[in-house]
């Protein structure tokens, strides 16, 4: 009898009839034996109503309350997936986060999972119950409800596969599992069997939003080989396993797109010590992420700087920096907000030089310009102008044959 934890996203579970479909794929494992643990996301759509009705609420919500609110999304669906469990004759029962003891700090809207208790859904699986758990969400110490960020049921189903020691943690969604790039934008995406979980650390941190970062962090930390795979077929997904479990490596294995972020330069600003912490303390005061920073040499005198943030952090920033450029002498603030970030990945990388190069060069044959570069050991990341995002992923994921197994030379022969 092996203990499985299935996770279902929100098009999955998207309709009455599609939680009615899950149910019953569910409950055939259940009637294999298996001691299943389901996870949910809200309906599709849903978390992001919720978030409209709170923006017609108040300006900028607030977090406690804004939890509040979006927890109700995957409510709704695990009380109406066990209904449907019981009407086809089984037994189930629908877990909240608190319930759960799902424990998590206080950082509302984006809380991290401290610990989860499995005792109370062991004494419901002895009972021969299917236990379905909402995704997403938590409870701090002093019983707020919280939830996990954009994504997190994912990180659910590998929390609870990670402390009840599942036998298989499964994340069925609206694809066939992990592709070499984005299926929805490039049609020659091509599905990879297995992904080490580093690779798919940078895919989901890079914009891939088909694993939740967090989830792929739990899941390496914990040595879960998690599934990913399609609600809509019995095929063989994706294994994102450990890196020594793969015989291969592609050179080049993914490439993802983020439409999330915004350029912000402070120009000519005098170029001494300490002008950096300058422009970065307030921001990184005020909670904003900075990503990849750019300072260009100049005459030695004067410098400009020009960084990344998250696209809703934007004008909280360019806010802070008018007054940071007035305080330290700087000419002038600008910023851009229609920018994406294309990247590729992968672990072949690191040992094959002039991959970067390669990547400069697709882009300029297609009259793409690179505004920002960063790089590390297993990827590199272009800033470029928004409009061009498709055109620029579709143009990469032909040049590096993605849809052909690019094997580093000497391991192709
Ligand atoms: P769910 O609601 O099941 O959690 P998500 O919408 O969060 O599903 O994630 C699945 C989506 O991720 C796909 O529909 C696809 O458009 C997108 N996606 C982006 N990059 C990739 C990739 N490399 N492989 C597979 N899907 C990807
Ligand atoms: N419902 C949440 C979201 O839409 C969580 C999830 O689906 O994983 O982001
Ligand atoms: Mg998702």
């Amino acid at each position: 009898m092996a203990l499985i934890v299935q996770k279902f996203g929100g098009t999955s579970v998207g309709s009455t009839d599609k939680i009615k479909a899950v149910a019953q794929r569910v409950l055939k494992n259940h009637r294999q034996g298996n001691r299943m643990v389901v996870v949910l996301s809200a309906m599709s759509g849903e978390t992001d109503r919720l978030t409209g009705l709170a923006l017609a609420m108040q300006h900028i919500p607030d977090q406690r309350e804004m939890d509040m609110l979006l927890a109700t999304g995957e409510q709704v669906t695990v009380a109406l997936f066990a209904m449907a469990i019981k009407e086809m004759g089984a037994d189930a029962v629908s877990l909240l986060g608190d319930q759960v003891a799902i424990r998590t700090d206080n950082m509302h809207t984006k809380a991290r999972i401290h610990s989860v208790d499995p005792d109370l859904i062991n004494k419901h699986l002895d009972r021969g119950k299917i236990v379905v758990i909402a995704g997403f969400q938590g409870v701090t110490d002093s019983g707020d409800i919280t939830t996990l960020g954009r994504g997190g049921s994912d990180t659910t189903a590998v929390a609870l596969a990670a402390a009840m020691r599942a036998d298989a943690c499964e994340i069925f969604t609206d694809v066939e599992g992990v592709y070499t790039t984005d299926p929805n934008v490039c049609p020659q995406a091509r599905k990879i069997d297995y992904i080490s979980y580093d690779e798919m650390l940078e895919l989901a941190s890079l914009g891939a939003k088909v694993l939740d970062i967090r989830s792929v962090g739990l899941a390496k930390r914990f040595s879960v080989p998690v599934h990913v795979r399609s609600t809509f077929s019995e095929n063989i997904g994706t294994w994102v396993v450990e890196e020594d479990k793969i015989m291969e490596s592609m050179l080049v294995s993914g490439i993802t797109y983020s439409k999330n972020e915004a350029r912000i330069t402070i120009k000519q600003v005098p170029d001494q010590p300490g002008i950096a912490a300058k422009v970065f303390l307030p921001i990184s005061d005020a909670g904003i992420l900075v990503d990849m920073i750019i300072q260009n040499t100049t005459d030695g005198r004067l410098t400009d700087m020009t960084f990344t943030v998250l696209r809703r952090d934007y004008d909280r920033a360019m806010e802070l920096l008018k007054k940071v450029a007035a305080d330290i002498g700087a000419q002038a603030v600008s910023g851009d907000e229609s920018i994406a970030k294309v990247s590729i990945v992968g672990v072949g990388m690191r040992n094959h030089p002039g991959i970067a190069s390669t990547m400069f060069q697709i882009l300029a044959k297609e009259g793409v310009n690179m505004m920002m570069v960063s790089t590390s050991e297993i990827k590199v990341s272009c800033i470029i102008a928004e409009k061009y995002t498709e055109l620029a992923v579709r143009a990469l994921h032909d040049a590096f044959a993605l849809d052909k197994d690019n094997l580093p030379a000497e391991e192709a022969e």
